[in-house]
Formats: C-alpha cells, structure tokens, sequence
C-alpha cells in the first residue's frame, strides 16, 4: 500500500470501529433519517454534513446542510437533490453557499434533463449527494464515462474492490469507490455496503485536503478514518498510467539558447549534456563533445533554463506531479499539508512511483482550538519541541508557523527548529508584529505583509531591518492578484494558463473574486503591492517565488511575470524562481542554476523570456533530475489540458 502506512495499533484500531460502524448502520427504511458525516480540513475536525433522504413514493429527496468553520470563516452549502426511489435518476437539484472559503457553488436545476448517464452535481459537496450518484452508477451499469449537468463534465467512477492490503477493513462490509472529475483529480468514497451511506470521504476543499466519516464514530476513530481514506486516495493514483520519460538517463539538447541562471549572459546555440540525473556538462556548442552513440534531441530556436521553484506549494493530491512538471516546475516547497500525505507525495515523487517535482517540506503548526490550520498545533513550549521532533526526523527542511501560535510557543517553535538546523517560515502569529517575528528568529516570511506607503520612512525602515536580518519573503503576488480582482476582469486576461485547468477547478477559481472592487480599484492595489515588492529588491532582500496554490503550476508563471512588471529585470525575475529560492534552502551547490555536476533540472520553452517574459509559459519539455518530459502528456496525466 502506498498511501499511509499504518501501525499495526491503528490498524486494530479500525477494524474495532468499522465494526462499530456496522453495528450502528441503520436498515434501509421509507422513513427520513438523519446522518451526519464528520468533516475534516488537513485532518482538523471542522464541521459537519447532516442530511436525511426522505423517501415519497416514487421520488426520493436528499436535504444536505454542509458546514465547516475554516479558520475562523464559516463556509457553508446547503442542497436538495431530488431524485427517483427506483433509479436515482436525478429530477431537480438546488446547492447554494460555497464549498470554500473563496469559492461559491450557486447551481439551480428547476427540471433535471433525463439524459442517459447523466447525474445532476456540481462539486464535492454535500457528499452525500455523491453517494446518490454512485448509486446510480450502479443501477445504469456502471458506464465506463458518465457526465454531470449542468457542467457538461465528464466523470469516471471505478470500484475498487478490497484487496488483501485493506485487512483492517474486512470486518465490514464497506465498497471503495473512486470518483474521477466531480473535482480537480480523484476522490474516494467508502459507502456502506448495505444502505450505501457515506462511512468515509476523501476529497478537496478548493485543492486543500478535505475528508469525511461518519458521525457514528468517536472523534478520535473519525480522525483516523480521515487519514486513512487520504491515504487510499494516494493509493488510487499509483493506478493511473504513468506518463514515461521520453530520454532518461543519458542524452543531449542541442541548439537552443541557454540561460543558466547565474545572471550570466545567455549563451547561443548551446548543448545541454545529462548523464545519470546530473548535468554533465553546459555550455557552447564549440565546448562541449557529444560523446558517440549519445541521443541528441535537436531544440533549436528554444531556451533552456533552469528548473522553476514554487516556494509557496499547499499539494495533497497526486494530480499536482504531472501538473506542476507540465508548467516547468521541479523543485516546490510545500508550506504546510498533511502529515502523511505530503510525505507520502514527496517519497513517492523522489522514488518515481509517481511523477512529480521534488519536494521540499515546511511543517505546518498552529495554535490549538476550533479555528485552528491543520490538525497539527502546540499550545506550550513543550508541545512545540514534540512538533518540532515529529517534522526533524520525517526529513522536512522548516517550520510553517501559523496564525494562533501564542508568543512562548512560537518561540519555542523557533529556537527548537533552529536547533535542529530547520529554518522558519510563516504568517505572523496574531499577536506579535512583523518585527517581533523576524527578531524571534523567522528567516523567512510568508506573504507581503511589509506595510507602508512606497516611499516612506516606515516602508524604509522596515526594509532596513529586514536586510538588517537577511530576511527571505515570498509575497505570493500572483495569488493576491487573483483573490483580488475585479469581478468585471476575467481570469483568462491576465492568467492566460487558466485554459489548462481541469474544469470543475476552473469553475471554482473563476467564482473567487475581490468582491465590490472595480478594475481600477483592483489594480491600484496590485501596483502599491508590486512598488513595495520592487523596493524589496532594490534592497538585495532575497525575493522568492510562490503561488500559495493559485492556479496549479501556472501561477508561478504569473508569479514571475509580476515581478518583471515591479520592475526586476527578466533575469532577476526568472532567479527568483531557480537560482534564488536554492540558495535560500542551502541547495544552491546542487540546483538553481544550469553547470556541470548540478541536478538535471531544467526547461526548454519556446521564446526567449528574457525578451518576452511571457515566454517562461511556453514550455516544451522538462527535464526533472535527469528525465525529460514533454509537457502535453503531463498535462493530460494531471486532468489539465496540454
Ligand atoms: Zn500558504
């Protein structure tokens, strides 16, 4: 099994509370009854799902109320499906609210259209409804490719069947269902096998985690259930076809211009030699000897550079591999996940069970209490060093620290990551000043959350102090630029890589907005951020590049185009998402640049984005420690389009 291995006490674990489960299932009856599922954001408890179906003769009606509190922000979603007791063919479906804290379903089917294979959905929630739909899947002989109304998207379910990996599971009758494209990627659904009601959900909220268990069991057995299932859908990835590399091992790019990330000039006409995962040598043509019966692959007319960094990453689903390789990124720095899953995604990426950039980890911690980000939080000094232990010795690079850490604790946080040669990153706690953190320790902060007018003394100031302590910022423009845009500018007009999204995502970014803002407004506010940016610069205070999700992998294109529009030269921007982010992770002497003995992490993109930034989205082929890819297959093997 490749998701989350479970000790072996957690396995009896399950197997006392699935039993549970089927001790408490309730027999099919014509009465409405009420169920609740158990709703976790990056396995933190945070809500609920109640429904009930009522049975009326021939019709059926399911009435969900979905709500969650993320961060303190109730999310809330709230639906009837109308549906045929005998088929499950849909007949009207209302969800209104958000699923998301940024993100609204507003879906209104009066009159369901009788189509063949059709099921009338729009998104992960409730997920009851999608429990309905499995069922009439079921009924309609399971058809290999069905669609969803309104949308048009097309779906696949699949069922797995329990295989002798799931033995902590076999003392219930439970069926594994995958579900591919009512959201971006897979989602599991554990139903029971007698009354098919919802046991266990693994699904995305936006793109974070996103799971569900029955309410039938205790909080404590609900929350390994969650981790579970995210495990098993981390499995169902290993069962997709994998998009091979087209050159491995040893091979050379020919003819293209090289911009090898030092700051260097480009080079024309230059060949690329990889050996073995490494650059074995870059350089003019005239330097640099093919040996015989090495494949050349002839990229003329191109650039070559050095691998991307998305140094602000939230993955968790697999999908993220293909995508993020796709858009040119190798390296991404996750800013805070699931335990498990981050970690399972990074082994997984590394050993090539699945395809993916490598992945470097910040682990996330947070005050405790309701409003808390992930299940992962501290409350006493203490605390904070087992935290800190956990992350050490399951090899991540930081500490994310977030908003409801009070001052001991995130000092504690600080001085027991440094001391275990982590560095620390993350939002300022809420009670202490951008200053306090930096001065308590942080080497790097997340976000532009450096205040002041261009061109005043306190943005001055502030400036100075943080060059003062080397601090390393990741303003994450893109994703403000998104969040904040007027609802009158499309997506599309300054992100032109939102055509690659898997649609039900597409829908869902589309639908966030900065609200009562005009254009005008809108873009005001992005030329004061990207001032400020600029200044930063100017400064010589490392600026990485990040997209805090964004639009998955393309953000870091915009990330960059951004800073080329702050005023950085192409060059700066580009080293702001290569060179830059590597010296900043103590990994400059292994990748960020293009030179002999580095990791073969590089891009070939049509253009040359030193004179036309946009360029940097035009990629081609990747070649991601040592395997080159071209991008459309990675794509398509993401659920995006080439
Ligand atoms: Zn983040």
């Amino acid at each position: 099994m490749l998701g989350v291995r479970l000790p072996l006490g957690v396995r009896s674990l399950l197997v006392a509370s699935v039993a549970l489960v089927a001790a408490a299932a309730p027999a099919p009856t014509a009465q409405a009854h009420a169920h609740d599922l158990a709703l976790f954001l990056l396995e933190h408890r945070v809500g609920l799902e109640r429904y009930s179906t009522e049975e009326r003769g021939d019709t059926s009606v399911l009435t969900a109320h979905f709500e969650y509190l993320d961060r303190g922000t109730k999310v809330a979603l709230d639906t009837t499906l109308t549906y045929s007791s005998k088929d499950f063919t849909p007949i009207s479906f209302e969800s209104h609210g958000k699923s998301y804290r940024y993100f609204s379903v507003d879906t209104s089917v009066p009159k369901a259209a009788r189509t063949a294979n059709t099921f009338t959905l729009d998104g992960m929630a409730p997920l009851s409804a999608q429990s309905v739909l499995v069922r009439y899947w079921l009924v309609h002989g399971k058809p290999p490719i069905m669609r969803l109304a309104p949308s048009g998207d097309s779906i696949r379910i699949r069922e797995i069947p329990e295989g002798t990996e799931l033995t902590y599971l076999h003392s219930h009758p439970a069926r594994r269902f995958v579900i591919e494209g009512v959201i971006w990627g897979q989602e599991v659904l554990l139903l029971d096998a007698v009354d098919f009601e919802v046991i266990a959900a693994g699904t995305t909220a936006g793109v974070l985690n996103f799971e569900a268990a029955t309410g039938d069991l205790s909080p404590e057995r609900a929350a390994t259930l969650a981790t579970i299932v995210r495990g098993l859908t981390l499995d169902a990835a290993t069962e997709r076809p994998r998009v091979e590399p087209f050159r491995s091992s040893h091979f050379a790019l020919t003819g293209a211009r090289l911009v090898d990330g030092t700051g260097n000039s480009p080079v024309e006409h230059a060949v690329v030699l990889v050996n073995n995962g490494k650059i074995e040598a870059a350089g003019a043509a005239e330097s640099v000897r093919i040996p015989k019966g090495v494949p050349s692959i002839d990229v003329s007319g191109k650039t070559i550079l050095p691998g991307l960094w998305d140094m602000h990453a939230h993955v968790g689903q697999a999908e993220w591999g293909p995508v993020y390789l796709a858009a040119g990124v190798t390296t991404a720095r996750d800013m805070g996940g699931e335990f498990e899953a981050v970690k399972t995604l990074r082994d997984s990426w590394r050993d090539g069970r699945l395809v993916g950039p490598r992945l470097l980890l910040a682990g996330l911690v947070d005050g405790p209490g309701p409003n808390a980000f992930g299940a992962v939080t501290a409350s006493t000094p203490a605390e904070a060093q087992a935290v800190v232990r956990r992350y050490k010795n399951a090899g991540f690079q930081q500490m994310k620290i977030y908003s409801l850490l009070d001052r001991p604790t995130t000092k504690a946080v600080v001085d027991a990551a440094h001391s275990a040669d982590m560095t620390v990153t993350g939002h300022i706690p809420d009670g202490l000043t951008l200053r306090e953190a930096v001065e308590m320790g942080f080497d790097n902060v997340a976000h532009l959350l450096v205040r002041g007018a261009p061109g005043s003394d306190e943005l001055r100031d502030t400036i100075a102090f943080l060059k003062a302590h080397g601090t390393v910022m990741d303003p994450t423009i893109s994703w403000s630029e998104l969040l904040g845009r007027s609802p009158e500018t499309p997506v599309a007009s300054f992100q032109p890589g939102i055509e690659h999204v898997a649609s039900p995502l597409r829908r869902l970014i589309e639908s966030a907005n900065g609200g009562d803002v005009t254009p005008q407004q809108a873009q005001e506010r992005l030329t004061r951020s990207l001032e400020i940016i600029k200044a930063l610069h100017d400064a010589e205070l490392p600026i990485v590049a990040g997209t805090d999700k964004g639009v998955p992998g393309v953000s870091v294109a915009r990330e960059i185009e951004l800073y080329v529009q702050a005023g950085f030269t192409p060059m700066d921007a580009i080293r702001a998402a290569t060179a830059v982010p590597a010296r900043v992770m103590g990994l400059d002497k292994d990748s960020g640049t293009i030179a002999a003995g580095l990791r073969a992490d590089l891009i070939v993109v049509d253009g040359n984005p030193l004179t036309r930034i946009s360029d940097i989205r035009n990629v081609t082929h990747v070649c991601a420690n040592g395997r080159l890819y071209e991008t459309a297959p990675l794509w398509a093997s993401g659920g995006f389009k080439p």
